[in-house]
């Protein structure tokens, strides 16, 4: 994917600026720091990828690329960029060098994390292995080199599903979600060994609190990412990734939806649909919030946090990584 950026034009930039979804006095408040990050990206040949959780001001401003973990992945994949900085979590800035190992990453904060990453490692992987021995490891992105080095194959929440039924497998060791692994194994014949890893922001839904939803706007439409519990994901007229989300707000075009994710994604998808009142349940992921327009800038001019990977690992993850985007082109998963 060639990258070519314009010439840096601060009169242009500040103009664009204003006609983004941002109130007037952010827009201004945050110019020279937009306009220093565009000079450095010129100047280091990068490019900035943020995921959909991102907040406004990252998302609409700087941001080259934007997407789910597996568009992220697959622009990280294909990208001629010398640097990409990852606006997004450690394991995405990972997934991203073990896509196109030739390139630099910079993640803007390395303390941020994710809680679903944390919960296991390479290790428990292989305890996991020796206990269930030769059937299949289905391995979420959401998870560290180590973890993905171990495994048969990637998926996201885009793809889990065909990632599993394109096995063919009787069994498969699900990792590390929970209550994606249940959703998956609810869409799927296989059997499905599940690891207890949650998402500290998908955990907090409740039934409860979609059903509330519900009595309080008539005729609302609630859309759940997979990473919610069973009762939420009950409550739900459609579930899907971060992607299925969007597009199916594109398609329904609901006069009020409720969309159970981190909140900053309703931030950035309701700038696309006006005629559409999103209700927003404020949870937001603390490790993705940890990125900001100050240390994209500081990522760029002191060239960090570089993201390394121990070749050896890096390669063996690079196979699941592989195998799940040529499991998703062929069968047009997104
Ligand atoms: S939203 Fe959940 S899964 Fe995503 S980075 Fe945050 S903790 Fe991890």
């Amino acid at each position: 994917m060639p990258t070519t950026h314009a010439p840096l034009d601060p009169h242009a930039i500040r103009a664009r600026l204003a006609t983004r979804p941002l109130p007037g006095i952010e827009a201004a408040a945050i110019a020279d720091s937009v306009i220093a990050i565009e000079r450095l990206k010129r100047e280091r040949d990068a490019i900035v990828l943020a995921h959909n959780y991102m907040t406004p001001d990252i998302y609409h401003t700087v941001a080259d690329f934007t997407g789910d973990s597996l568009a992220l992945a697959q622009l990280a994949a294909t990208t001629d960029a010398r640097v990409i900085v990852m606006a997004g979590v450690h394991f995405m800035a990972e997934t991203a060098k073990i896509a196109n190992p030739a390139r630099t990453v910079l993640i803007p904060d390395l303390e941020a994390g994710c809680s679903l990453a944390a919960s296991i490692t390479g290790a428990d992987v292989r305890r996991l292995k020796a206990q269930y021995p030769g059937v299949p490891v289905v391995t979420y992105v959401n998870t560290s080199a180590d973890v993905k080095a171990e495994s048969d194959v990637c998926c996201t929440s885009g793809n889990a599903v065909e990632i599993v039924n394109a096995l063919g497998s009787d069994r498969v060791i699900f990792l590390p979600d929970q209550y994606l692994g249940r959703w998956v194994a609810s869409q799927v014949r296989a059997q499905i060994i599940l690891w207890h890893g949650a998402c500290e922001v998908h955990e907090r839904f409740t039934g409860a609190e979609l059903r509330a939803y519900r009595q309080q706007h008539a005729g609302i439409r609630i859309i759940a990412h997979p990473e919610c519990p069973p009762d939420v994901l009950a409550e739900a007229d459609y579930v899907g990734s971060t992607k299925g989300m969007i597009d199916w707000v594109g398609q329904h075009r609901p006069r009020s939806v409720v969309m159970v994710t981190e909140c900053s994604m309703s931030d950035n998808v309701a700038v696309e649909h006006p005629g559409t009142e999103f209700v927003r349940p404020c949870n937001l992921c603390p490790h993705m919030k940890r990125i900001t327009l100050d240390n994209i800038r500081l990522a760029l001019e002191h060239m960090q946090h570089e993201v390394t990977i121990d070749p050896a690992v890096a390669a063996r993850a690079r196979r699941a990584v592989d195998r799940m985007l040529e499991i998703s082109a062929s069968r047009k998963v997104a």
